[in-house]
């Protein structure tokens, strides 16, 4: 699905570059969303594949079909408490 729209989208800048255009239309690539429209200009699209990053709607981020990158933000809370935990009783403390 993302690297489809990843596709879609590259395909949209090149049409659009060769229109003569400096802006276009865009879909998001969360991959959670159903490809909202994202206006952007041909050259922060260039610099978006540039650092290979993907176009994202606006509050839309964190793919978690693509790069192969889980993050489970259930266990980075549990390790942050267990830190907290942990700070709260130094050691030789009872
Ligand atoms: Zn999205």
């Amino acid at each position: 699905m993302t690297d489809a729209l990843v596709q879609i989208n590259d395909r949209l800048a090149r049409a659009a570059r060769e229109g003569g255009l400096v802006m276009a239309t865009f879909h998001c690539e969360c991959g959670e969303c159903l490809a909202a429209d994202v206006p952007l200009s041909l050259d922060e699209q260039d610099e978006i594949r540039a650092r290979e990053d993907l176009i994202f709607a606006p509050g839309h981020d964190a793919p978690r079909s693509y790069r192969a990158m889980p993050t489970q933000p259930e266990v980075v809370q549990y390790e942050a408490s267990e830190w907290e935990l942990n700070r709260g009783r130094p050691f030789g403390l009872t």
